[in-house]
C-alpha cells in the first residue's frame, strides 16, 4: 500500500515561511491500496488540494472517507473537497463504529448558516455510510475493497473520544493514530496494553507527537502526546518505522528538525532499531 500525506499539523492550520517543509495543512491522509483503491482519513484542510489532485485521474469515482474523530482540525477542509460536488463520484464515510450518525451530523453542521454558505443536502455527490458494525474493537473489509486490505479501529485516548485505525495489506500493516495521549487517562480511552497490542510489530505508525516535554507541563490532559511519549511508545511496540504527527501550529521547521534529532538520539541511545521521522505535506511512502 501507498501512504501520501496531505495534512499532518494539528490543531489549526499554520502556513508561511516558517512551516515550508513540514508543511501548514491539517490532517488528511491518503491511502492507496495495493487494488488501486483509496482511502482517505480525514478532512483537515489537507483535503482540499488532495480533491483537486484525485479529479486528474479520470479512474478514481469512489472513495472511503474515514474519520479518526469531530475536531475541528479533522472536518474543516471537507466543504473545499471538489469531488464531493461531483454527481459521478461517490463517497462511503466511516466514523469509526458507532459514530455514523455523528460523523454526518457535524459535517452537514458545519456547511449550516452562519458558519458556511452552501449547504451540505446541495452536495451531488453519493454519499453512503459504511463501517456500520457496533463492536469497540471493528474489523471489516471496507466497501469495494477484498481481504487483502482489512482495517480495524480502537478507541483513542482523547477528549471526546475518536478511533485510530489500523490498515493490513497482504503483508503490511500501516497503524494511523493521532490525537492519542499516551499519558493521561481520558474517559474513552483504553489500558495502555491495548494500544501496544494494536500497533504491535507495525511496519508503519503515524502517531500524535505534538507537544516537548516542557510544553507538556501545560498541555498535560489537552488529549496529545510528547515526541517522547510517542517515541517510548512505538519502541514498545516493535514498530519499524514511527511518524511524528499532529505537528502543533507554532512549531517551526527548524524546531521540529530539532526534535526529530533529539528522538532519534534518544532511539539510538536506547539501542532501538526503530526508525523515525518528521511527517510532512507531499510525503508519499510505500509501506
Ligand atoms: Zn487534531
Ligand atoms: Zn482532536
Amino acid at each position: 500500500m501507498n501512504v501520501k500525506v496531505w495534512g499532518c499539523r494539528g490543531s489549526i492550520a499554520a502556513p508561511g515561511q516558517k512551516t515550508v517543509r513540514y508543511g501548514g495543512e491539517t490532517t488528511c491522509i491518503e491511502l492507496t491500496s495495493d487494488t488501486g483503491q483509496k482511502i482517505v482519513i480525514d478532512a483537515g484542510t489537507g483535503i482540499r488540494k488532495l480533491g483537486h489532485e484525485l479529479l486528474k485521474d479520470k479512474t478514481v469515482t469512489s472513495i472511503n472517507l474515514l474519520f479518526t474523530h469531530s475536531h475541528w482540525d479533522h472536518l474543516v477542509g471537507f466543504p473545499f473537497f471538489l469531488p464531493a460536488y461531483l454527481p459521478d463520484f461517490s463517497i462511503v464515510i466511516c466514523g469509526g463504529p458507532t459514530a455514523q450518525q455523528s460523523v454526518l451530523k457535524y459535517l452537514t453542521h458545519q456547511m449550516e448558516p452562519p458558519y458556511f454558505p452552501v449547504a451540505f443536502s446541495t452536495l451531488k455527490a453519493r454519499f453512503e455510510m459504511g463501517c456500520l458494525c457496533t463492536r469497540e474493537f471493528c474489523d471489516h473489509i471496507l466497501p469495494g475493497h477484498d481481504t487483502s486490505m482489512m482495517c480495524y479501529s480502537l478507541p483513542l485516548n482523547h477528549p471526546d473520544g475518536g478511533y485510530g485505525f489500523k490498515f493490513s495489506g497482504i503483508d503490511k500493516t500501516f497503524v494511523f493514530m493521532t490525537d492519542n495521549e499516551v499519558r493521561y487517562h481520558h474517559e474513552a480511552g483504553l489500558p495502555r496494553k491495548a494500544y501496544l497490542d494494536f500497533s504491535s510489530n507495525a511496519d508503519l505508525l503515524f502517531h500524535d507527537a505534538q507537544y516537548t516535554e516542557g510544553e507538556y507541563d501545560r498541555t498535560y490532559s489537552w488529549g496529545h502526546s510528547t515526541f517522547k511519549d510517542a517515541v517510548d511508545f512505538a519502541m514498545e511496540a516493535g514498530v519499524k518505522r514511527l511518524g511524528l504527527f499532529h505537528h502543533d501550529p507554532d512549531r517551526s521547521d527548524e524546531d521540529l528538525d530539532h526534535q526529530v534529532d533529539w528522538c532519534r538520539e534518544y532511539i539510538l541511545k536506547a539501542g532501538s532499531p526503530l526508525e523515525c521521522f518528521g511527517c510532512a505535506e507531499g510525503m508519499d511512502l510505500k509501506v
